[in-house]
């Protein structure tokens, strides 16, 4: 049996043997490389999650992960508190943007004069502006799938409807709030039907998949837009006298991870650099993993060996320990965090072995090098914390567990599946 194989499959290393920030970063790095595939949820969502969903949606105005925000829903004596959290902190303007939405819902809830549509577009005008440059970049990357494709010819009769279909869009560059309807009505279209089932065929071109995507981010404003709307006009106590507060404000919040202190800095360069060194020293221990995969995880290493390492704790982690550290009441008696993004293979985790037993949104199953538990991994006087670390040496046992179960399968690192399931694709 290789060492790397061994290392991962006999216990050797393991929750209580080691530095545990040191062993949990390691195995996080090499599951982000290798992305085993997980057996993550597909529990549906019900219009009070989706309408949680979108309004975090709605409030992740970047590119990148940089905004990705949650919204929870908090059972007060009088009134539903939505509760806002980020990655990293909350942005003035995500909080107010909150605020104006839930304003115009309330309006709508409260106003029989008001037409659930016209506050609809309203709604759609203002997320759009907000997410300008959001929309500009996913127009952008559509256009070059769909030229792609396009360009290689050979395309069926429904693709040839459907890449009619796609120009059609991509002519409403001029538009955005009119390029984003069009990508909504377009799921009704019976040439976009065939295209769920064309790309679960393992022979099509990938860009296929990106179009998909895309197209289900352009659409994901109008669809999130009418669906807050219609929670409006269904369910209108919801928006009697509520609040709107953001995690970290007055109440207990997750300890925040000392990210910036060179003493962490070094341990983490430390961890990359011993990884690689293992990896490129000692070929043998590699041969469970096979030869491209030992390589693709040498030049994954190598390319960041000097970046800084700057971990994010997720939004919905933070709203998560917020409701748990502060024991607060879920509206409708429903534990569930929204989310304007699919959880993340570690966010998954983290959650299911949560003593809280709160839901989030379905899991995407990739997973992110550098993400943070809500705490130092190390003891120290956040006592009320320690679930937290209880919960990282369970996250251990099953990230080694991963490990090795993905490298006894021989399988190469799996393609970084899209995170798109914004309620439309
Ligand atoms: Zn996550």
């Amino acid at each position: 049996m290789d060492a790397l194989l061994h290392s991962y499959g006999t216990g050797q290393l393991n929750s209580t043997s080691g530095d545990l920030a040191t062993l949990f970063y390691e195995a996080v790095i090499l599951i982000s490389i290798l992305r085993p595939s997980s057996s993550h949820s597909r529990v549906p969502r019900s219009s009070w999650h989706m309408f949680l969903d979108d309004l975090s949606w709605l409030c992740d105005t970047q590119s990148g992960g940089k905004t990705v925000t949650s919204v929870g829903a908090e059972q007060i004596s009088h009134a539903v508190r939505f509760w806002i959290s980020a990655n990293g902190r909350v942005k003035p303007k995500s909080l107010n943007y909150l605020e104006w939405i839930l304003s115009e819902l309330q309006k709508l809830a409260c106003d029989p004069k008001l037409v659930a549509g016209d506050v609809e577009v309203q709604i759609l005008d203002a997320a759009i502006r907000s997410s300008h440059e959001r929309v500009g970049d996913y127009l952008r990357k559509l256009k070059i799938h769909v030229e792609k494709v396009a360009n290689q010819g050979a395309c069926v009769e429904e693709d040839v409807e459907l890449l009619d279909d796609l120009h059609a869009i991509l002519e409403k560059r001029g538009d955005f709030r009119d390029l984003c309807k069009s990508a909504y009505c377009l799921r009704y279209r019976p040439s976009y039907r065939s295209l769920k089932q064309k790309i679960t065929q393992n022979s099509v071109p990938e860009s296929w998949a990106y179009i998909r995507h895309y197209i289900g981010r352009l659409a994901s404003w109008p669809g999130a837009s009418k669906r807050v709307v219609e929670m409006a006009k269904t369910s209108p106590h919801l928006f009697e006298g509520y609040e709107v507060a953001f995690v970290g404000q007055n109440l207990k919040s997750p300890s925040w991870v000392p990210v910036q202190t060179e003493e962490f800095q070094n341990a983490m360069d430390n961890v990359r650099h011993s990884l690689h060194e293992r990896i490129l020293d000692r070929g043998s221990m590699v041969t469970g993993l096979g030869a491209a995969s030992a390589a693709s995880i040498a030049v994954f290493l190598e390319k960041r060996r000097h970046h800084k390492f700057i971990p994010t704790v997720h939004a919905e982690i933070s709203m998560l320990e917020h409701f748990y550290l502060n024991n607060l009441t879920f509206a409708k008696g429903d534990r569930y965090v929204g989310c304007s993004k699919p959880s993340c293979y570690c966010c998954e985790m983290y959650m299911q072995f949560h003593p809280a037993q709160i839901r989030a949104r379905p899991c995407h199953g990739n997973a992110w090098s550098q993400w943070s538990p809500p705490v130092a991994i190390k003891e120290g006087p956040d006592s009320h914390m320690r679930h937290s670390l209880a919960i990282l040496r369970r996250m251990l046992e099953r990230l080694h567990h991963d490990i090795r179960t993905h490298i006894l399968s021989g399988l190469s690192p799996r393609q970084r599946g899209l995170d798109s399931t914004t309620g439309f694709s």
